[in-house]
C-alpha cells in the first residue's frame, strides 16, 4: 500500500501526519483521501477504528489548507455532522491534530451547556463546525449559523444518527445546505434508509466499503468465561491484577452497575472510574482524560457512554454483563485492537445470559473460544432457551429514558488549529441550557439503540 508521502496532501498537513507517526494510510483513508480532493462525493462504510475520521478530515484540511479563505462570523465553509458530543468532540481534537500547523479555526456545537461560548465562538469565525444535530439546528433557528457559505458537508455515523431518531433533524438541516457542495458520508451500517439518504445527499459518489465488522473482530482474540452472577467480581479483579493489563475497558450493562463496580475496583486497590450518561458532562471528559492519561487503569462503561471512544493502547475489553444486542459486542470489542493493535476480548457468560452468547456468536460467525483452564459448560437446555425472550422484553421495557436526552446534551464550543495545541481537554463542562429534548422512542423494536439508552 502506498504511504502518505505518496499521497498529494499539502506540507503542513505532512507534516502533522509525521508528527502523529501515521505512515501507511488505513483501507479507508487510502480510498478516501484521492477521491475527496479530487472533489467527489464519497458514501463510506466504515466503523470507528478504521481511521475514517482522518478519511474525511485530511482532503477537508487540504482543500482550505491550500487556499486557506478567511473564516466569516457565523459562517462556516464547512460542517460535519456527528450523533453524539463524545464523537463530536474527538473530531474536533482530529482536526487540531491533523490541522496543527493550519492557520485554520474549528468550532464545536453541542446541547446540554450553555450556548453562550459557542456563540462567541461562531461570532468570531471559523472555518469547520463540528456539531450534533440538535444544537445545530437550535443555533440555526436563532440566526447564529448560516450554511450558505458551506464547501463541504460530511455525515458520520449516520445509521447512529437514525438510531437516536435524529432523521427530522438530519431533513430540516439538509434542505438548508448549497446546492453546490461536496457531501461525505460515513456509516457503519447500510440499512435501505441510511441507501435512501445518501441517494438525497450525494451525487454520484465513490462508494467505499472496508473492514466489515468481522474482519475487524477476527483481529481482536476473544475468551470467554462461563461464571455465575455471584462470581463474576472476584474473577474481575484477577483478572484486571494481571501484569499484561495496561488498560481495560469494562463494560457493564447498567449505570447503577457501573458505579458500583468502579467502586469495588477502587476498594480493591483498582484505579478505575465509571463513565455512563447520569454523569455529567465534565465527569466524564475527566474520567476519559484519566484514563487516556493512565493516571486510571480501568475505565467501568455503559454501551452508550464507549460509543466511539477513541483511546489507542487499550490492552482489554471486559464484558462484566454481555450485551442484549449482539452488534454492541462488536462495537465493544473494537475498543481494543484500534489501529491494528493487538487486543484481548473477554466475555463472562452466565447462564442467563447463555442465549444472548449464541447470538453473538451467530452475529460474528464464530464460537468465542473458552478462556485457557475453563471447563466447557453445560449444553443450554429448552428450558434456558424459553426464558430467554422474557428476560429480553423486560429489559428493553425498562429501557432508555435517560440515554437519549444526554446524547443532545453537554457540548461546549472551542476554537482550535493553531492555537489549539493540547487538542483535549480544553472543552468546557457547564450548566445545562434547559432545553433537554427528550426524543419519542419507537416502540416494538429490538434495534440496537434501546438496549444502548437503556445502559447509557
Ligand atoms: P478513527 O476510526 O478515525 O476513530 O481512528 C482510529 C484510530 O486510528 C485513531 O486513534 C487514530 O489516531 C488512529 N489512526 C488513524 N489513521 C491512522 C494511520 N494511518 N496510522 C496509524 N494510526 C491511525
Amino acid at each position: 500500500m502506498k504511504n502518505f508521502a505518496e499521497i498529494d496532501l499539502i506540507a503542513p498537513l505532512q507534516r502533522a501526519l509525521a508528527d502523529e507517526k501515521y505512515e501507511i494510510p488505513t483501507p479507508i483513508q487510502a480510498q478516501t483521501i484521492p477521491a475527496a480532493l479530487s472533489g467527489r462525493d464519497v458514501l463510506g462504510c466504515a466503523q470507528t477504528g478504521t481511521g475514517k475520521t482522518a478519511a474525511f478530515a485530511l482532503p477537508i484540511l487540504n482543500r482550505l489548507g491550500e487556499h486557506q479563505p478567511r473564516s466569516k462570523p457565523n459562517s462556516p465553509l464547512v460542517l460535519v455532522l456527528a450523533p453524539t458530543r463524545e464523537l463530536a468532540i474527538q473530531i474536533g481534537d482530529s482536526f487540531a491534530t491533523y490541522g496543527k500547523h493550519l492557520p485554520l479555526k474549528h468550532v464545536l456545537v453541542y446541547g446540554g451547556v450553555s450556548q453562550h461560548s459557542q456563540v462567541n465562538a461562531l461570532n468570531r469565525g471559523a472555518h469547520i463546525l463540528v456539531a450534533t444535530p440538535g444544537r445545530l439546528i437550535d443555533l440555526m433557528e436563532q440566526g447564529y449559523i448560516h450554511l450558505n457559505l458551506l464547501q463541504v458537508f460530511v455525515l458520520d455515523e449516520a445509521d447512529r444518527m437514525l438510531d437516536m431518531g435524529f432523521l427530522p433533524d438530519l431533513k430540516k438541516i439538509i434542505k438548508q445546505l448549497p446546492e453546490k457542495r461536496q457531501s461525505l458520508f460515513f456509516s457503519a451500517t447500510m440499512p435501505p434508509k441510511i441507501v435512501e439518504l445518501s441517494q438525497r445527499l450525494l451525487a454520484n459518489p465513490i462508494s467505499v466499503n472496508v473492514t466489515p465488522e468481522k474482519t475487524s473482530v477476527e483481529r481482536i482474540e476473544q475468551q470467554v468465561f462461563f461464571v455465575e452472577r455471584n462470581g463474576k467480581r472476584e474473577l474481575l479483579k484477577k483478572i484486571l491484577t494481571k501484569p499484561d493489563v495496561d488498560r481495560a475497558i469494562v463494560f457493564s450493562r447498567t449505570k447503577r452497575g457501573a458505579n458500583m463496580l468502579a467502586q469495588k475496583l477502587l476498594l480493591g486497590g483498582i484505579k478505575a472510574a465509571a463513565i455512563h450518561g447520569n454523569k455529567s458532562q465534565g465527569a466524564r471528559q475527566r474520567a476519559l482524560e484519566a484514563f487516556r492519561t493512565k493516571q486510571i487503569d480501568v475505565l467501568v462503561a455503559t454501551d452508550v457512554a464507549a460509543r466511539g471512544i477513541d483511546i489507542d493502547g487499550v490492552t482489554h475489553v471486559v464484558n462484566y454483563d454481555l450485551p442484549t444486542e449482539p452488534e454492541s459486542y462488536v462495537h465493544r470489542i473494537g475498543r481494543t485492537g484500534r489501529a491494528g493493535a493487538e487486543g484481548l476480548a473477554i466475555s463472562f457468560c452466565t447462564s442467563e445470559e447463555r442465549q444472548d452468547l449464541i447470538a453473538i456468536e451467530k452475529l460474528i460467525g464464530q464460537k468465542v473460544p473458552l478462556a485457557p483452564g475453563q471447563p466447557a459448560p453445560q449444553p443450554v437446555s429448552e428450558e434456558s432457551t424459553s426464558a430467554s425472550p422474557q428476560r429480553r422484553s423486560g429489559r428493553n421495557s425498562r429501557s432508555g429514558r435517560s440515554g437519549q436526552g444526554q446524547s443532545r446534551a453537554g457540548q461546549a464550543a472551542t476554537t482550535s488549529g493553531s492555537q489549539r495545541t493540547a487538542g483535549r481537554g480544553s472543552t468546557e463542562a457547564s450548566a445545562t441550557d434547559g432545553k433537554p429534548k427528550q426524543r419519542r422512542r419507537r416502540k416494538g423494536t429490538r434495534g440496537r439503540q434501546q438496549s444502548g439508552q437503556a445502559t447509557g
